[in-house]
Parts: structure tokens; sequence; C-alpha cells
């Protein structure tokens, strides 16, 4: 039998326009996944494929998997949704659809704009860690290596700036309408001697399992089984489980031995980060644990926050946020109101740089430290500690509002 390929997620990012949607169905055209006849007709052909699923995400369809997964020689891609795609950011944190790596779409006409930036800061926010720039449109620039290389100095700034390091990141010179170093390298550009995009794909790095960081299971629901007992259900975000380990689940406190854990129906003896696992504990009844709670082992157990420091980004708030402010903070599978106590300091987005000391208020588009009480127990973890259960998304009046990272707290 083959191997299987390894798997990446993988986001799309960059101003809106600058041709994300584009090099997607490109990619997706030339990987063999959708043909020319389900393109649409005329100018915007490639563009329709990702409009299409949009669309269908909007209307709350189930998306035709196989219309964002992808396979290069090495690796099997997923596609996740792109930063302006509702509730892309909720998405990314609360961990449906985490990203491995993103190719940053710049165009090479208009270089860097606001949400090249905006996108490059949330992408480092949510902990991509890997990233392709893809420098667009090189059609419009006359393929000029003068021009590729001005946007390059450009984006390798920005990029430095909130922690990337460029001579790290592989910058592809692409017209992702004409089809010019996506798969095939392009012979208008004979100056050009980086790799084409599906080769920078497969020199990224296959996700790292994060099995030497302490247990923790975000539950996301606890089913009552008739001869097995009461079985919660959630996926290892970071550690490993075995049979016969006692865990403990905050904020209740209740815990127990694990009798049994199974995973797509069958028994296992040991459950690994990124596993979907069902988990039969002794002595833990149905209503004694439940959807936001988290398992770990005793020894190292789940931190429940009384108080905590985050810093924060506000994405899209049509007012102001000030002291007082109480929106419902969406951390893995918890959903807790959350008070806003003390605005610490404005900071700017791309540098951290300190902008102003305790600042009335924050609007869209400011990055903040601040102080957050949690109106319930709730489980987090300092970013540097458990990334993985370090970053939330603050939502109200049906939309995501900021997203941000603990950087400390009081338990
Ligand atoms: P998105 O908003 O980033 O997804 O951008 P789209 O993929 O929708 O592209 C925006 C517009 O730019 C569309 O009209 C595309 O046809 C056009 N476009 C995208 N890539 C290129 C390119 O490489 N060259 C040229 N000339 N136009 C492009």
């Amino acid at each position: 039998m083959a191997k299987e390929k390894e798997h990446i997620n993988l986001a799309f990012i960059g101003h809106v326009d600058h041709g994300k949607s584009t090099l997607v169905g490109h990619l997706l055209l030339q990987a063999g996944v959708i043909t020319e006849q389900q393109l649409a007709e005329g100018e915007d052909k490639f563009r329709y494929v990702m409009d299409r699923l949009a669309e269908e995400r909007e209307r709350g369809l189930t998306i035709d998997l196989a219309h964002t997964k992808f396979e290069t020689k090495k690796y099997e891609f997923t596609i996740v949704d792109c930063p302006g795609h509702r509730d892309f950011v909720k998405n990314m944190i609360t961990g449906a659809s985490q990203a491995d790596a993103a190719v940053l779409v710049v165009a090479a006409d208009d270089g860097v704009m606001p949400q090249t930036k905006e996108h490059v800061f949330l992408a480092r926010t949510l902990g991509i860690d890997q990233l392709i720039v893809a420098i667009n449109k090189m059609d419009l620039v006359d393929y000029s290596e003068d021009r590729y290389n001005e946007v390059k100095d450009e984006v390798s700034e920005l990029i430095k700036t909130v922690g990337y390091k460029p001579n790290e990141v592989p910058f592809v010179a692409v017209s992702a309408f004409v089809g010019d170093n996506i798969t095939q390298k392009s012979d208008k550009t004979p100056w050009y001697k980086g790799p084409t995009i599906v080769e920078a794909l497969d020199q990224l790095n296959p996700p790292e399992k994060p099995v030497d960081l302490p247990l923790r299971i975000p539950i996301q629901d606890v089913y009552s089984i008739t001869g097995v007992g009461t079985v919660p259900v959630g996926r290892v975000e970071t550690g490993v489980l075995k049979t016969g380990d006692n865990v403990i689940f905050e904020p209740p406190g209740v815990g127990g031995e694990v009798k049994s854990i199974e995973m797509h129906h069958e028994r296992i003896e040991q459950a690994e980060p990124g596993d979907n696992i069902g988990f039969n504990v002794r002595g833990v009844g149905k209503n004694d644990i439940r959807r936001g709670d988290v398992a770990g082992h005793p020894d190292t157990p789940p931190t429940v926050a009384k108080q905590f420091t985050a810093q924060v980004v506000v994405l899209q708030h049509p007012g102001v946020i000030t002291v007082g402010y109480t929106p419902v903070f969406h951390c893995h599978t918890a959903q807790v109101a959350c008070t806003f106590t003390e605005l610490v300091q404005k900071i700017n987005p791309a540098t951290g740089e300190v902008q102003e000391e305790n600042p009335d208020y924050l609007k869209t588009g400011d990055a903040a430290v601040v102080k957050i009480q949690p109106t319930k127990p709730l489980v987090i973890e300092k970013i540097k500690d458990i990334p993985h259960m370090g970053r939330f998304a603050i939502r109200d009046m049906g939309q995501t509002v900021a997203a941000g990272m603990c950087i400390d707290l009081v338990p």
C-alpha cells in the first residue's frame, strides 16, 4: 500500500483583489481537481471557483471536499478559508480550520496595502508559523525584475516586524491569471531563480505533533452511552492520553481513571494531538462535565483563569471598545462572556511598539494589551506555555470583532 501523504492546512491571505481566488483556482485546475469546463466563462474564471465555495459556506451547505483539497508530489493540502470570509478567525482559533501555513498574495502593481498588513499580523497572532509570499500580477508590471525586488523588499520589511524571518520565506514571482511560475517555470521571468508555487509548497514542513506539552483535550460534547457510561468527546490538542491514565476536567475539577478510548468507532490504547476521540472516565457522570471543559493530567491540570492579560487586535467593531465591555470569548470549545477591566496600552500592530498608555477606547484596526475578567470560570493558558490553548476570538453582534492571545494570567 502506498504511504499516505502528509497533510497540511493552507490559508490564502492578502489584500482584496490581489488575486487569492485566482491563484487558488489555478492551483486546483492545474492539480486536476477541477476541469476547464467547471470554470465560468470569461475574465474571472478562476476567481469563480473560490466565490462559489464562499457562497456555499455562507448558505451553510456542506462543501464538496474534493474542491478544497489538492495534492503535490509530497503533500496533501486542504485550503482553509481566507480571512475576510465570514468566521475565518473564529474557525482558525477554535480549531475548525487551523492553518499550518499561509500563502500571502501581494499584487506587484499595488505592493503592500492595508489588508496585507492586517492579514500578516493576524497570521502571526493565529500562530501560522510558515509563510510563502506570492508576488502576483507580474504580467501587469511587464515581468519587471526591478518592480519584483521593490515589492519583495517592502514585504520583507513588513513580515520581519511581526517576527517572520524573510530569508526563510520563499518569495515567488507569479501571474495567477496567466499561470506563470505556479506549477511550471515561466519563460517570461528568465531573471527569476526561485521556486514555483508548487515547489515552494513542497518545501513546507508538515505540522509537528505537540506530544511533549501537557495533555489538553477541550470537550466538544458529552454523550451517555448504554453499557459504557459517560463519554466526553473532543480533539487532543497537546500531549498524549493513554488508557489507565488519571485525568481531571477543569473548571469543574472532577476526574478519574480512563477506562477506554475510541477513535472512528475503534478502541485505541493511546491518543495523540489531532486525534478526535471519545473516552470514558470512571466515576464521571454526564452532568459533571460539559462542552468547554478541558481534560488534562492531574499533575499538570488545565489552568482556570480568574483574570488574564491579553494582546488583542480589533478586527471589525462598529463602535468603540471601552472598560466594562463584556462580549463572548470563544476559546477552544468554550464560550464565556468576559469583561474588559483595563485597557493597559495601545500598541502598533506591526511592530508591537507602545503607542499610548491607558487609552480611553479601542476601535477597528487597533491592537492593545488589555486585562480581562471572565464572568464564569474559563480554562485558558499562556500563549508561551501552551500556544494551542492561549488564543481566542471575541464575538459580538454575530461577527468576530477581535482576536487575541493570553500573555499572562492570575489562576
Ligand atoms: P482576491 O480578492 O484576492 O481573491 O482577488 P481575485 O482572485 O478575485 O482577483 C481580483 C482581480 O484581479 C480579478 O479580476 C482577477 O482576474 C485579477 N487578477 C488576479 N490575478 C491576476 C494576475 O496575475 N494578473 C492580472 N492581470 N490580473 C489578475
